[in-house]
């Protein structure tokens, strides 16, 4: 039995396997510039190898993504249970632009993403005003003192 069976690498970093004599052309981007790794002489050797090479790099990506999903739910978790007032106050800094301007469409985008009432609004400004928190800039911006 000869070694008829590749397990090449793309440049795109895929690893797949194909038989001697057939062009190697990468499943993912359809490049032929490979790089033969190892050699089998069956099928079925190759198939695992395929399999392992290619494991690590599809468990770091769903790894990474049940991490970064993780941490948003740890995130929210810890944003949960604090008072409407620290709420409010998180929701204005995250609606301030880079010129630290706070526009009415940016608040009440925040509120309503924040779960708070978007149509709030104006008395959460009103109230942030009279505290000496924020001033009005114009029409419908308002700033941080
Ligand atoms: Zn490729």
């Amino acid at each position: 039995m000869g070694l008829d069976w590749y397990l090449v690498r793309c440049k795109c970093g895929h690893s797949f396997g194909h038989k001697k004599g057939n062009n190697a052309k990468c499943t993912i981007c359809g490049s032929n510039e490979v790089t033969i790794v190892q050699q089998f002489s069956d099928s079925r050797s190759l198939a695992n190898a395929v399999s392992d090479a290619n494991l690590p790099k599809e468990l770091a990506k769903e790894l990474s993504s049940r991490l970064k999903s993780k941490s948003a739910i740890e995130e929210k978790r810890k944003q949960g249970p604090v008072s409407i007032r620290e709420r409010i106050s998180v929701t204005l800094r995250s609606a301030t632009d880079e010129q630290g301007v706070l526009r009415i469409d940016a608040i009440r985008r925040e509120l309503d993403s924040a779960g708070l009432d978007a149509e709030s609004w104006e008395s959460i400004i009103g109230g942030a005003e009279l505290e000496g928190i924020l001033i009005r800039s114009s029409n419908d911006s308002w700033r941080w003192v």
